[in-house]
């Protein structure tokens, strides 16, 4: 906890600290203080929407209650986030059926590759046999570095050589899986946003191929967004979804961000779990979101 906490210091600093400032600054809860309020909000990047969402429901709550002290504002608003993040946490579709297939999708850059050799690495010391399947095949270096980190964590990696078939990469990590009684296969996928309908086309029919060659799969189709690019994660997650079936989030680079509220953008525009929080550059920097933890780190 004290890890999250710490990886959330630049989102606090440019949100709770000017919370903190705000009620100080005004004694009365008035007007002029909701509207700085919701200034403070959009900044820090929880949307336009959002932002007056949660400043209207502060209100009625500050009415129903008869508050009058701004010190106490701050619990409240906590309370919304929280209430808006949803009450539980939602982990990853890990099937009874062997292998459990996680297909990884995301913009390049937004920390993909990391966030696939984290989790290959949580599995993998918890027991589970896990294989990579390299099919980002656009580019020599994706193959590279995925393998890089295989061999760190110590993993098997299907791949074939850069411009092949992504999907027909997908079908043989599947069947490589299958054959070697793997308990999870990670596909990584590309990440090229300049050719935004190929690279659409292209996840389809790596879903599809999975899909064909076992019922059910791909289990898991995992967004990464950065959370230091904040609106653009949103749309991002539009984008993605409208291709594939998102069935989970990771936020990447919390520790990095002073946009930690588009957690809360990202939650109540797509209504897409948020499943995972990316919190440093190491293999342990990875941990399943808790809407409860994540509140309290950020406003205690
Ligand atoms: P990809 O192009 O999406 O595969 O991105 P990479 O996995 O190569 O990551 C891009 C950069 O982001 C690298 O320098 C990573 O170390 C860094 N990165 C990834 N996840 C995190 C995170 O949670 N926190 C921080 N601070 N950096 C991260």
């Amino acid at each position: 906890f004290g890890r999250l906490k710490e990886s959330l210091t630049k989102t606090r600093q440019s949100f709770v600290e000017k919370i903190d400032n705000l009620v100080h600054r005004h004694k009365a809860i008035d007007e002029d203080l909701y509207e700085e309020l919701e200034e403070i909000l959009v900044q820090a990047d929880v949307g336009v929407n959002t932002a007056m969402e949660l400043v209207e429901k502060t209100r009625r709550s500050v009415k129903e209650r008869r508050v009058d002290d701004a010190g106490e504002l701050k619990a409240i608003l906590k309370e919304h986030i929280r209430e808006m993040l949803g009450t539980d946490t939602a982990s990853l579709n890990i099937t009874d059926e062997t292998p459990t297939v996680i297909m990884v999708v995301g913009v390049n850059g937004v920390g993909k590759t990391t966030t696939i050799g984290k989790l290959a690495h949580y599995y993998k010391s918890r027991g589970a046999k896990v294989l990579l399947g390299a099919a980002d095949t656009f580019r020599a270096a994706a193959i590279d570095q995925l393998e890089i980190w295989a061999e760190r964590v110590g993993v098997e990696i299907i791949k074939h050589r850069e411009g092949a078939d992504p999907a027909a990469v997908a079908f043989d990590s599947l069947q490589a899986a299958k054959a070697r009684r793997a308990d999870l296969l990670i596909v990584d996928t590309a990440g090229r946003l300049h050719t935004k309908a190929n690279l659409m086309e292209e996840l389809k029919k790596i879903s599809r191929v999975l899909g064909r060659e076992m019922a059910g799969a791909p289990h898991e189709v995992l967004l990464i967004l950065d959370a230091t690019t904040g609106q653009n994660a949103v749309n991002q997650a539009r984008l993605f979804g409208e291709a594939v079936g998102i069935t989970g989030i990771a936020l990447t680079k919390l520790d990095g961000s002073s946009k930690g509220g588009v957690i809360i953008a990202v939650k109540q525009a797509l209504d897409i779990p948020v499943k995972l929080i990316g919190i440093g550059e190491s293999l342990e920097d990875l941990r399943p979101f808790s809407p409860g933890d994540f509140a309290d780190a950020l406003f205690d």
